[in-house]
């Protein structure tokens, strides 16, 4: 088993450890930028924490902006925005991300930041807006 295998399977618990705990009562979802925008179940927090919650690791996980807002609305407290981070690197091992996140990725790697090349210059160090 690879390192990034283990880090996967590990993060596979702690999602668990998180969205096994949710009362389904969707007071995260009054705050989600996401879901005020999109008006959909599904990619409303509480929606993700259920899919989630049936071992379905979607790309849903990815209509998120990590803001945590539905953390500081969860009666629970539950880190509903940590578990989505870490379904995301469940995907990544899987080779199931999507391909913006894919090439993001790579330009980290290749170009220290985000974009890919900028000013045709190779930086140096990573750089965001
Ligand atoms: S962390 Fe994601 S799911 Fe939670 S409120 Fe922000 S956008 Fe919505
Ligand atoms: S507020 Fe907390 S307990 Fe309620 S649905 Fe959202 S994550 Fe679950």
């Amino acid at each position: 088993m690879t390192t990034a295998t283990v880090e996967a399977e590990n993060a596979k618990e702690e999602i668990e450890e998180i969205v096994s705990n949710c009362i389904r009562c969707g007071m995260c979802k009054s705050l989600c930028p996401v879901f005020s925008i999109m008006r959909e179940e599904t990619v409303s927090p509480r929606g993700k924490a259920i899919i989630l919650d049936k071992k379905v690791y979607d790309k849903v996980v990815y209509e998120c902006s990590l803001c945590k807002a539905c953390e500081q609305k969860c009666p629970l407290g539950l880190k509903l925005c940590d578990a989505f981070r870490k379904a995301r690197k469940v995907l990544v091992e899987q080779g199931k991300e999507t391909k913006e996140n894919r090439e993001m990725i790579k330009n980290v790697k290749e170009f220290g930041n985000p974009f890919g090349r900028v000013s045709g210059k190779k930086l140096d160090k990573l750089y965001c807006c």
